[in-house]
């Protein structure tokens, strides 16, 4: 029997704990070639995109999430959920083979489910950023815009709050992606003041490379600028 690049998973859900099935794809199926300035992965086969795979939506109450997200909930935000999105909710399912639309809902309705469940920033703002890279996909610019804004906001929330620390989230690597996601939103001063705070970590940080795209960045702005005052 010929092995397809998706499997299915059970989940038990965080909120209503019925169980509900998910797709996943075989990590021999995944290999990436390059990455986008901002991290996002191009994988070797387009027709398998495991991005669309990272949220899990319940189809029994809509709340969703990823393997990120605590199984705590503060008193009173059961009831919230309940209220803003279990109610509301008409059962259906995300658990097939998912299109870029479906991807790109799962991850709004895990960025609403993590917003009102109050998961850490840099959970939120993984979430927002990989809803902009889907529409990268799909060349739809101004709704990429919007939601690299968003993940720049709560990047520099968990920045501010230190909530990244204890996560996969490096300091180099946040302070990276503030600078990069605002000099691609346009804006540049926010850009450049923490793409310097990026190269002020060059002789503490583990990480040389981001560092180096730190630099090009940086040097990319410079030359910009030059052109411009000509
Ligand atoms: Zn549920």
């Amino acid at each position: 029997m010929e092995l397809t690049p998706y499997y299915q998973k059970d989940i038990e859900c965080l909120h209503c704990k019925l169980k509900f099935k998910t797709t996943k794809v075989r990590s021999k199926f995944i290999k990436v070639v390059e990455h986008d300035t901002d991290f996002r992965p191009i994988y070797e086969n387009i027709e398998v995109n495991p991005l669309l795979y990272n949220t899990f939506v319940c189809e029994h109450c809509g709340f969703s999430f990823t393997e990120d997200f605590t199984k705590y909930f503060a008193p009173g935000i059961k009831e919230i959920i309940q209220e803003q999105i279990a109610s509301k909710w008409t059962p259906r399912s995300f658990g097939n083979e998912r299109s870029l639309e479906e991807g790109i809902m799962a991850y709004k309705l895990g960025i609403l489910s993590g917003t009102l469940k109050k998961e850490k920033f840099v959970s939120i703002a993984g979430l927002a950023l990989r809803t902009a890279w889907l529409y990268r996909f799909q060349d739809r610019n101004e709704d990429e815009i919007r939601f690299m804004e968003i993940a720049r906001d709560r990047y520099a929330d968990s920045y501010s709050n230190d909530d990244y620390n204890g996560t996969q989230m490096s300091e180099t690597r946040i302070l990276y992606l503030i600078a990069e996601l605002s000099r691609k939103i346009g804006d540049i001063e926010y850009a450049t003041r923490y793409f310097s705070k990026v190269i002020e970590k060059q002789n503490s940080s583990i990480e040389p490379k981001v560092i180096d795209m730190a630099k090009d960045r940086w040097q990319e702005i410079r030359a910009r600028k030059e052109k411009e005052a000509l």
